[in-house]
């Protein structure tokens, strides 16, 4: 191993040069990590705030509860055979070549077309 700029041969800094440039890099990793978390939390409570504004003025609209969504996300939930608290990716018909599609993709797999059918919010991914 070299020992780059050591006054003293034979007596290694510790830590090495490249231990630190590492743990920089991680320094900096982590910060960028820590950064699009904290991101995506404020996304997310943007968007509880935005459905809980939602529904409040729908329920006052159509007297719609809080049990009628529950019910139908639990419902939405069990589709795909799975009650996990996701939307399951369903099978469709590809509109173009007729083959079975997963409607979690935005494009059939086998020929290209426009996959429009699915979960609203899933769209797009
Ligand atoms: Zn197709």
């Amino acid at each position: 191993m070299l020992f780059h700029g050591s006054l003293f041969p034979g007596r290694q800094n510790s830590p090495s040069s490249a231990v630190q440039s590492d743990l920089a890099h991680t320094r900096i990793a982590n910060q960028k990590l820590q950064s699009k978390s904290d991101d995506l939390q404020r996304q997310v409570e943007f968007l509880a705030l935005a459905n809980q504004a939602l529904f409040e003025l729908i329920s006052d609209k159509l007297g719609i509860t809080e049990g009628d969504v529950i019910q139908r996300m639990q419902e939405i939930d069990a589709r795909d055979g799975k009650t996990d608290g996701k939307m399951g990716a369903a099978t469709s018909t590809c509109p173009n070549c007729g083959r079975i599609v997963n409607t979690g993709k935005t494009n059939c797999i086998y020929c290209g077309a426009l996959i429009d059918t699915g979960h609203l919010f899933q769209k797009g991914k």
